[in-house]
């Protein structure tokens, strides 16, 4: 058994290594590191907690964590890039329920009941907060897997008066924690019962009433939420290392929100309150004006070669067709060709916060050729040619010009200020969104059908040629 100052120390060490985890994972560069840092951390602080002082039946943890570890291990073999966000998205329910079963575990433990005066209610307010939040965090999540796995609609689930009733259900759970803490003797469970589902239907509502192109902040905020449920376990354990971890994912979550709301222009408070000045359309309003062309692979590989600079702009539909690797392959032939190639990077394209360079570093490409939206805007309009692969919300003329758009104001990449423009995907389908792109029908604008590695591949040969 580990005695209480050794344990201290693991724990300090464990804070120290996991701050120092995600400081890694602030760049590609250190990334792997941060993820190191992370996994020796944690093993550091599941170590000096099942041989911590009061831990009885170790033999029983060490088989949940063996058969846990091999579940983890197998889904994560097996889980395609393309699914990581739904992957995410029930990780987090997982911490929304533990911090449930944990708050109802310590409310019902002797040594609550046992406890008297302030530390009695403060252990109790812990308890309830937890439930809270974990609740919300459990069901929202759970949404939030349903909306990005296409199994729950992405349109908004707007309804008048929806804010009136939730703040209705938020004050009925005040009362109700009003009367948790009054309650004795293991009396408050109801009460508790009662918060835990109006909490759930609380998360779901929240989350129902996000519309698709606002869903990578609920991803990011669902993660900070995990983090404060975390925290609250802590509190009720009186385990100081949950209660550092729980802070740190919750605060980089919640720093990882903002910076996701500042990318897509939206006020954090109302993604956060679902759907607040949500425009309760599901299309643009205008008639798009303009005809849509296309050509074949080998009319793009002309368009290449007479290309001096050429800027690549990769969405969800590079992931799905895993198209990263022979992109790369062309961009490196085009590169020894003397030709100028960037790669364009939305903040939301793909599924995930950094979906696209973690797709790109996979490939190996050079983190010097891959550019911010920001960054690449100005450049736009001297550029020859822009080869959109699979993105399609993220080059969406309608996010500036059409106030009827739902994702009206979000920041895009502007690349029909570019010469000449050609959009590689399978069809004339919506993004996520679920709105027509203009940009399609532009005069500088070209559709090349088809899955985005077979195009590249077709491409490739027709370069060779
Ligand atoms: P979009 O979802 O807007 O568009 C992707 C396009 O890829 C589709 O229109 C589809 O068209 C095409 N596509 C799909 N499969 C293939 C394939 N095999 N080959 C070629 N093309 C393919 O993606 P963007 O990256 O432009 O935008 C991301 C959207 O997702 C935004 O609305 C964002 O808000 C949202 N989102 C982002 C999250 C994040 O954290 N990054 C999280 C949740 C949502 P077709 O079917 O015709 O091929």
């Amino acid at each position: 058994m580990i005695v209480k100052e050794i344990q201290t120390a693991a724990y300090l060490f464990a804070a120290i290594l996991f701050i120092l985890s995600l400081g890694g994972l602030s760049s590609q560069e250190s990334a792997k590191r941060g993820v190191f840092y992370g996994i020796i951390g944690m093993a550091i602080a599941i170590l000096a907690t099942v041989l911590g002082k009061g831990v009885e039946g170790q033999i029983y943890i060490v088989v949940a964590i063996a058969i846990a570890s091999l579940i983890g291990i197998l889904v994560a073999r097996k889980v395609e890039m393309t699914s990581m966000p739904q992957l995410v998205a029930i990780l987090h329910s997982f911490v929304g329920l533990a911090a449930v079963l944990v708050g109802f575990g310590s409310y019902l433990d002797a040594g609550t009941q046992e406890l008297t005066g302030t530390a009695h209610t403060i252990h109790l307010v812990e308890v309830f907060i937890g439930v809270f939040i974990g609740a919300i965090t459990f069901t929202g999540s759970i949404i939030a897997w349903g909306k990005l796995e296409g199994k729950i609609r992405s349109k908004p689930l707007l309804y008048p008066g929806r804010h009136v009733v939730n703040l209705l259900l938020a004050i009925a759970c005040v009362v109700l924690g009003a009367m948790f803490t009054m309650a004795h003797g293991g009396d408050g469970m109801l009460y508790l019962y009662i918060m835990t589902g109006i909490a759930s239907f609380i998360g779901v509502m929240l989350v129902m009433a996000i519309g698709g192109a606002d869903m990578p902040v609920v991803v990011s905020m669902l993660n900070s939420y995990s983090g404060w449920a975390a925290a609250a376990a802590g509190f009720m354990l009186g385990n100081d290392l949950l209660i550092v971890t729980g802070a740190l994912v919750g605060s980089s979550g919640a720093i990882l929100s903002i910076i996701m709301c500042k990318a897509m222009n939206r006020s954090f408070l109302s993604v956060i309150f679902g759907g607040f000045g949500a425009i309760a359309v599901a299309g643009s309003s205008e008639e798009i004006e303009g005809e849509v062309t296309s050509l074949e692979h080998d009319a793009v590989a002309d368009l290449l070669r007479g290309a001096k600079s050429i800027v690549i702009v990769p969405g969800y539909g590079m992931a799905v067709a895993k198209a990263q690797y022979p992109i790369f392959d062309m961009v490196q032939a085009l590169r020894k060709e003397g030709k100028d190639v960037k790669f364009a990077i939305h903040p939301v394209a793909g599924r995930l916060p950094g979906h696209m360079n973690v797709l790109l570093a996979e490939a190996n490409v050079p983190y010097d050729i891959v550019f911010e939206m920001d960054e690449i805007n100005e450049d736009l309009p001297n550029t020859d040619l822009v080869m959109v692969i699979g993105a399609n919300d993220v080059v969406n003329p309608g996010a500036q010009d059409d106030p009827a758009s739902p994702i009206y104001g979000m920041p895009v990449i502007e690349v029909w200020k570019s010469q000449a423009v050609v959009v590689m995907k399978r069809s004339m389908a919506v993004g996520y969104a679920g709105v027509q792109n203009p940009l399609f029908f532009k005069e500088n604008t070209e559709m090349l059908y088809g899955d985005a590695k077979e195009s590249v591949d077709k491409i490739m040969s027709h370069l060779k040629e």
